[in-house]
Protein backbone atom coordinates (compact mmCIF):
# COMPACT_ATOMS: atom_id res chain seq x y z
CA UNK A 1 0.00 0.00 0.00
CA UNK A 2 1.26 3.56 -0.81
CA UNK A 3 0.70 7.00 0.51
CA UNK A 4 -2.09 7.38 -1.62
CA UNK A 5 -4.21 4.23 -1.04
CA UNK A 6 -3.96 4.71 3.17
CA UNK A 7 -6.60 7.02 2.63
CA UNK A 8 -10.11 5.91 3.51
CA UNK A 9 -12.89 5.70 0.92
CA UNK A 10 -10.27 6.23 -2.42
CA UNK A 11 -8.84 3.01 -2.12
CA UNK A 12 -10.51 1.12 -4.30
CA UNK A 13 -11.17 3.79 -6.99
CA UNK A 14 -7.16 4.19 -6.83
CA UNK A 15 -6.83 0.23 -7.48
CA UNK A 16 -9.46 0.27 -10.52
CA UNK A 17 -7.82 3.32 -12.03
CA UNK A 18 -4.54 1.21 -11.69
CA UNK A 19 -5.77 -1.56 -13.16
CA UNK A 20 -7.70 0.35 -16.02
CA UNK A 21 -4.79 1.63 -17.32
CA UNK A 22 -2.52 -1.26 -17.22
CA UNK A 23 -5.29 -3.07 -18.74
CA UNK A 24 -5.35 -0.23 -21.43
CA UNK A 25 -1.58 -0.37 -21.38
CA UNK A 26 -1.66 -4.02 -22.16
CA UNK A 27 -4.24 -3.16 -24.93
CA UNK A 28 -2.46 -0.46 -27.09
CA UNK A 29 0.92 -2.43 -27.17
CA UNK A 30 -1.10 -5.30 -28.10
CA UNK A 31 -3.13 -3.89 -30.36
CA UNK A 32 0.46 -2.24 -31.94
CA UNK A 33 1.72 -5.70 -32.75
CA UNK A 34 -2.29 -6.95 -34.44
CA UNK A 35 -3.42 -4.02 -36.18
CA UNK A 36 -1.89 -4.83 -39.21
CA UNK A 37 -2.57 -8.72 -39.14
CA UNK A 38 -5.67 -11.03 -39.65
CA UNK A 39 -6.15 -11.00 -36.11
CA UNK A 40 -8.05 -7.93 -37.26
CA UNK A 41 -11.19 -9.83 -38.60
CA UNK A 42 -13.94 -8.94 -40.57
CA UNK A 43 -17.55 -9.90 -39.80
CA UNK A 44 -20.13 -9.28 -42.87
CA UNK A 45 -23.60 -8.17 -42.07
CA UNK A 46 -26.18 -8.34 -45.28
CA UNK A 47 -28.08 -5.22 -46.68
CA UNK A 48 -31.23 -6.59 -47.93
CA UNK A 49 -32.88 -4.82 -50.92
CA UNK A 50 -36.48 -4.00 -50.10
CA UNK A 51 -37.99 -4.22 -53.43
CA UNK A 52 -36.29 -6.99 -54.88
CA UNK A 53 -35.93 -9.31 -51.64
CA UNK A 54 -32.11 -9.93 -52.68
CA UNK A 55 -29.14 -9.10 -51.05
CA UNK A 56 -27.33 -6.42 -52.44
CA UNK A 57 -24.34 -6.39 -50.44
CA UNK A 58 -23.13 -6.71 -46.88
CA UNK A 59 -21.36 -4.27 -44.33
CA UNK A 60 -17.48 -5.14 -43.15
CA UNK A 61 -17.82 -4.65 -39.38
CA UNK A 62 -14.00 -5.44 -37.61
CA UNK A 63 -13.34 -7.70 -34.63
CA UNK A 64 -10.04 -8.37 -32.83
CA UNK A 65 -9.16 -11.80 -31.97
CA UNK A 66 -7.13 -10.95 -29.25
CA UNK A 67 -4.36 -13.85 -28.15
CA UNK A 68 -5.67 -13.73 -24.60
CA UNK A 69 -9.21 -11.82 -24.28
CA UNK A 70 -11.00 -13.30 -27.47
CA UNK A 71 -12.78 -11.65 -29.63
CA UNK A 72 -13.08 -8.33 -29.14
CA UNK A 73 -15.94 -5.92 -30.32
CA UNK A 74 -14.84 -2.05 -32.07
CA UNK A 75 -16.05 0.08 -28.98
CA UNK A 76 -13.25 -1.28 -26.99
CA UNK A 77 -10.27 -1.12 -29.90
CA UNK A 78 -10.84 1.76 -31.95
CA UNK A 79 -10.75 4.43 -29.25
CA UNK A 80 -7.48 2.90 -29.14
CA UNK A 81 -6.53 2.65 -32.37
CA UNK A 82 -7.38 6.21 -32.96
CA UNK A 83 -5.68 7.99 -30.06
CA UNK A 84 -2.65 5.95 -30.84
CA UNK A 85 -1.96 6.67 -34.67
CA UNK A 86 -3.00 3.07 -35.64
CA UNK A 87 -6.41 3.97 -37.70
CA UNK A 88 -4.12 4.33 -41.10
CA UNK A 89 -2.87 0.78 -40.33
CA UNK A 90 -5.94 -0.43 -39.54
CA UNK A 91 -7.99 0.58 -42.46
CA UNK A 92 -5.62 -0.62 -44.54
CA UNK A 93 -6.31 -3.87 -43.55
CA UNK A 94 -10.10 -3.93 -43.38
CA UNK A 95 -9.83 -2.10 -46.73
CA UNK A 96 -7.44 -4.67 -48.03
CA UNK A 97 -9.69 -7.54 -46.99
CA UNK A 98 -12.65 -6.63 -47.30
CA UNK A 99 -12.10 -5.44 -51.07
CA UNK A 100 -9.89 -9.25 -51.42
CA UNK A 101 -13.62 -11.10 -50.03
CA UNK A 102 -15.75 -9.17 -52.21
CA UNK A 103 -13.69 -9.90 -55.27
CA UNK A 104 -14.19 -13.48 -54.17
CA UNK A 105 -17.63 -13.05 -54.33
CA UNK A 106 -17.80 -11.76 -57.70
CA UNK A 107 -15.54 -14.60 -58.74
CA UNK A 108 -17.82 -16.62 -57.64
CA UNK A 109 -20.60 -15.03 -59.42
CA UNK A 110 -21.92 -13.26 -56.69
CA UNK A 111 -22.39 -10.06 -57.77
CA UNK A 112 -22.85 -8.10 -54.75
CA UNK A 113 -20.98 -5.08 -53.09
CA UNK A 114 -18.79 -4.35 -49.95
CA UNK A 115 -19.36 -1.38 -47.71
CA UNK A 116 -16.42 -0.38 -45.54
CA UNK A 117 -16.40 1.96 -42.58
CA UNK A 118 -13.52 4.70 -42.51
CA UNK A 119 -12.71 6.69 -39.90
CA UNK A 120 -12.08 10.79 -39.48
CA UNK A 121 -8.55 9.83 -39.43
CA UNK A 122 -9.38 8.34 -43.04
CA UNK A 123 -10.65 11.29 -44.85
CA UNK A 124 -8.09 13.79 -43.78
CA UNK A 125 -5.32 11.67 -45.77
CA UNK A 126 -5.05 13.07 -49.48
CA UNK A 127 -3.81 9.48 -50.28
CA UNK A 128 -6.81 7.61 -49.19
CA UNK A 129 -8.22 7.50 -52.54
CA UNK A 130 -5.28 6.42 -54.25
CA UNK A 131 -4.61 3.60 -51.51
CA UNK A 132 -8.19 2.53 -52.54
CA UNK A 133 -7.45 2.63 -55.93
CA UNK A 134 -4.46 0.46 -55.33
CA UNK A 135 -6.46 -2.08 -54.08
CA UNK A 136 -9.04 -1.98 -56.38
CA UNK A 137 -6.97 -2.60 -59.02
CA UNK A 138 -4.70 -5.10 -57.30
CA UNK A 139 -7.94 -7.72 -56.88
CA UNK A 140 -9.61 -6.84 -59.58
CA UNK A 141 -12.85 -5.17 -58.25
CA UNK A 142 -14.68 -2.33 -59.89
CA UNK A 143 -15.49 0.55 -58.26
CA UNK A 144 -18.67 0.91 -57.68
CA UNK A 145 -18.40 -2.79 -55.83
CA UNK A 146 -17.03 -0.81 -52.86
CA UNK A 147 -18.77 2.05 -50.65
CA UNK A 148 -17.33 3.93 -47.84
CA UNK A 149 -19.60 4.58 -44.81
CA UNK A 150 -19.01 8.07 -43.06
CA UNK A 151 -20.40 9.56 -40.07
CA UNK A 152 -21.39 13.41 -39.56
CA UNK A 153 -19.08 13.51 -36.54
CA UNK A 154 -15.86 13.18 -39.23
CA UNK A 155 -16.83 16.18 -41.10
CA UNK A 156 -16.55 18.63 -37.43
CA UNK A 157 -12.91 19.62 -38.68
CA UNK A 158 -10.33 19.97 -41.89
CA UNK A 159 -13.86 19.82 -43.84
CA UNK A 160 -11.55 20.64 -47.22
CA UNK A 161 -9.69 18.23 -47.09
CA UNK A 162 -12.40 15.58 -46.11
CA UNK A 163 -13.90 17.34 -49.01
CA UNK A 164 -11.56 16.73 -51.89
CA UNK A 165 -11.38 12.99 -50.64
CA UNK A 166 -15.09 12.98 -50.90
CA UNK A 167 -15.04 14.06 -54.13
CA UNK A 168 -11.79 12.37 -55.44
CA UNK A 169 -13.48 8.82 -54.56
CA UNK A 170 -16.86 9.61 -55.59
CA UNK A 171 -15.48 10.90 -59.18
CA UNK A 172 -13.55 7.18 -58.99
CA UNK A 173 -16.85 5.36 -59.05
CA UNK A 174 -16.79 4.80 -55.07
CA UNK A 175 -19.60 5.13 -53.34
CA UNK A 176 -19.89 7.39 -50.04
CA UNK A 177 -22.70 6.42 -47.51
CA UNK A 178 -23.82 8.72 -44.24
CA UNK A 179 -23.54 6.39 -42.16
CA UNK A 180 -26.09 6.39 -37.92
CA UNK A 181 -28.21 9.18 -39.82
CA UNK A 182 -30.44 11.42 -37.58
CA UNK A 183 -27.99 10.63 -34.42
CA UNK A 184 -25.86 14.21 -34.41
CA UNK A 185 -26.82 17.61 -34.30
CA UNK A 186 -26.47 19.92 -37.94
CA UNK A 187 -27.88 16.92 -39.73
CA UNK A 188 -29.86 18.61 -42.35
CA UNK A 189 -26.87 21.19 -43.11
CA UNK A 190 -24.76 18.16 -43.23
CA UNK A 191 -27.11 16.71 -45.94
CA UNK A 192 -26.82 19.90 -47.90
CA UNK A 193 -23.19 20.22 -47.81
CA UNK A 194 -22.59 16.24 -48.41
CA UNK A 195 -23.39 16.58 -52.25
CA UNK A 196 -21.59 13.21 -53.10
CA UNK A 197 -23.25 11.12 -50.45
CA UNK A 198 -25.33 8.50 -52.57
CA UNK A 199 -26.80 6.55 -49.40
CA UNK A 200 -28.03 7.42 -46.63
CA UNK A 201 -28.58 4.85 -43.39
CA UNK A 202 -31.04 6.00 -41.01
CA UNK A 203 -29.84 5.37 -37.26
CA UNK A 204 -31.51 2.20 -35.63
CA UNK A 205 -32.49 4.41 -32.51
CA UNK A 206 -35.09 5.57 -34.99
CA UNK A 207 -35.92 2.26 -36.02
CA UNK A 208 -36.24 0.96 -33.06
CA UNK A 209 -39.94 2.47 -32.25
CA UNK A 210 -41.01 2.99 -35.35
CA UNK A 211 -44.26 0.86 -34.78
CA UNK A 212 -44.39 2.58 -31.54
CA UNK A 213 -43.63 6.12 -31.44
CA UNK A 214 -45.50 8.18 -34.07
CA UNK A 215 -42.59 10.98 -34.37
CA UNK A 216 -40.28 8.59 -35.41
CA UNK A 217 -42.89 7.20 -37.78
CA UNK A 218 -43.27 10.70 -39.20
CA UNK A 219 -39.71 11.54 -39.16
CA UNK A 220 -38.81 8.35 -40.46
CA UNK A 221 -40.95 8.71 -43.42
CA UNK A 222 -40.33 11.89 -44.24
CA UNK A 223 -36.66 11.17 -44.25
CA UNK A 224 -37.19 8.81 -46.71
CA UNK A 225 -39.20 10.81 -48.76
CA UNK A 226 -36.29 14.14 -48.41
CA UNK A 227 -33.63 11.24 -49.46
CA UNK A 228 -35.31 10.23 -52.70
CA UNK A 229 -35.96 13.96 -53.36
CA UNK A 230 -32.20 14.22 -53.23
CA UNK A 231 -31.80 11.16 -55.27
CA UNK A 232 -30.19 9.49 -52.57
CA UNK A 233 -30.96 6.05 -51.09
CA UNK A 234 -32.11 4.93 -47.83
CA UNK A 235 -30.85 2.19 -45.42
CA UNK A 236 -32.49 1.62 -42.47
CA UNK A 237 -30.36 0.48 -39.97
CA UNK A 238 -31.28 -2.30 -36.65
CA UNK A 239 -34.69 -3.91 -38.23
CA UNK A 240 -35.00 -6.54 -35.16
CA UNK A 241 -38.54 -7.84 -36.54
CA UNK A 242 -40.84 -8.53 -40.01
CA UNK A 243 -43.28 -5.75 -38.76
CA UNK A 244 -40.58 -3.08 -39.17
CA UNK A 245 -39.44 -4.75 -42.07
CA UNK A 246 -42.95 -4.58 -43.65
CA UNK A 247 -43.56 -0.75 -42.43
CA UNK A 248 -40.41 0.64 -43.92
CA UNK A 249 -41.16 -1.45 -47.53
CA UNK A 250 -44.82 0.37 -47.38
CA UNK A 251 -43.07 3.67 -47.08
CA UNK A 252 -40.39 3.25 -49.75
CA UNK A 253 -37.01 2.59 -48.21
CA UNK A 254 -34.87 0.94 -50.12
CA UNK A 255 -32.39 -1.52 -48.21
CA UNK A 256 -32.84 -2.38 -44.84
CA UNK A 257 -29.91 -4.03 -42.02
CA UNK A 258 -30.19 -5.80 -38.97
CA UNK A 259 -30.90 -8.60 -36.75
CA UNK A 260 -33.73 -9.93 -38.31
CA UNK A 261 -32.68 -9.90 -41.39
CA UNK A 262 -28.58 -11.13 -40.32
CA UNK A 263 -26.61 -10.86 -37.95
CA UNK A 264 -22.24 -10.02 -38.97
CA UNK A 265 -21.06 -13.18 -39.22
CA UNK A 266 -17.61 -14.31 -40.84
CA UNK A 267 -17.89 -15.29 -44.90
CA UNK A 268 -17.61 -18.77 -44.56
CA UNK A 269 -21.14 -18.64 -42.32
CA UNK A 270 -22.81 -16.26 -44.90
CA UNK A 271 -22.04 -18.86 -47.54
CA UNK A 272 -23.21 -22.13 -45.28
CA UNK A 273 -26.88 -19.62 -44.83
CA UNK A 274 -27.04 -18.79 -48.22
CA UNK A 275 -26.64 -22.92 -49.26
CA UNK A 276 -29.41 -23.13 -46.42
CA UNK A 277 -31.53 -20.93 -48.24
CA UNK A 278 -31.23 -22.85 -51.41
CA UNK A 279 -31.70 -26.04 -50.11
P1 LIG B 1 -22.07 0.96 -37.64
O1 LIG B 1 -21.22 1.13 -38.85
O2 LIG B 1 -23.25 1.86 -37.50
O3 LIG B 1 -22.48 -0.58 -37.63
C1 LIG B 1 -23.69 -1.06 -37.11
C2 LIG B 1 -23.51 -1.68 -35.73
O4 LIG B 1 -24.79 -2.10 -35.25
C3 LIG B 1 -22.63 -2.93 -35.73
O5 LIG B 1 -22.00 -2.98 -34.45
C4 LIG B 1 -23.67 -4.04 -35.86
O6 LIG B 1 -23.23 -5.28 -35.36
C5 LIG B 1 -24.80 -3.49 -35.03
N1 LIG B 1 -26.11 -3.99 -35.46
C6 LIG B 1 -26.48 -4.43 -36.70
N2 LIG B 1 -27.77 -4.79 -36.74
C7 LIG B 1 -28.27 -4.60 -35.49
C8 LIG B 1 -29.57 -4.80 -34.89
O7 LIG B 1 -30.54 -5.25 -35.51
N3 LIG B 1 -29.69 -4.46 -33.58
C9 LIG B 1 -28.65 -3.97 -32.85
N4 LIG B 1 -28.85 -3.67 -31.57
N5 LIG B 1 -27.42 -3.77 -33.38
C10 LIG B 1 -27.22 -4.08 -34.69
P2 LIG B 1 -20.43 -3.26 -34.30
O8 LIG B 1 -19.99 -4.31 -35.26
O9 LIG B 1 -20.16 -3.44 -32.85
O10 LIG B 1 -19.78 -1.90 -34.78
C11 LIG B 1 -19.96 -0.71 -34.06
C12 LIG B 1 -19.41 0.47 -34.82
O11 LIG B 1 -17.98 0.38 -34.93
C13 LIG B 1 -19.91 0.58 -36.25
O12 LIG B 1 -21.19 1.16 -36.30
C14 LIG B 1 -18.82 1.44 -36.87
O13 LIG B 1 -19.07 2.80 -36.63
C15 LIG B 1 -17.59 1.01 -36.12
N6 LIG B 1 -16.81 0.08 -36.96
C16 LIG B 1 -17.01 -1.24 -37.18
N7 LIG B 1 -16.07 -1.76 -38.02
C17 LIG B 1 -15.26 -0.72 -38.34
C18 LIG B 1 -14.08 -0.60 -39.17
O14 LIG B 1 -13.61 -1.53 -39.83
N8 LIG B 1 -13.49 0.64 -39.22
C19 LIG B 1 -13.99 1.71 -38.54
N9 LIG B 1 -13.35 2.90 -38.65
N10 LIG B 1 -15.09 1.64 -37.78
C20 LIG B 1 -15.72 0.43 -37.67
MG1 LIG C 1 -21.51 1.41 -40.79
MG1 LIG D 1 -24.60 2.82 -38.35
MG1 LIG E 1 -22.36 3.36 -35.51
Amino acid sequence: YNAKRAGGGHVVYQHDDDRESRTRLELTSALRRDVGTTAMTLHYQPKLDLRTGNIRGYEALVRWQHAERGLLMPDVFLPIAEQNGLMPDLTHNVLSQAVRQCAEWHAAGRNVSVAVNASATDLRFERFPHEIATLLEEHGLPARALTIEITETMMLTDWATTDRVLDRLTSMGVGVSIDDYGTHHSTLSYLRRLHTARELKLDRSFIADLLTAPRSATIVRSTIELAHALGITVVAEGVEDAAQLERLREWGCDQAQGYHIGRPAPPGALEAAAQFAKS
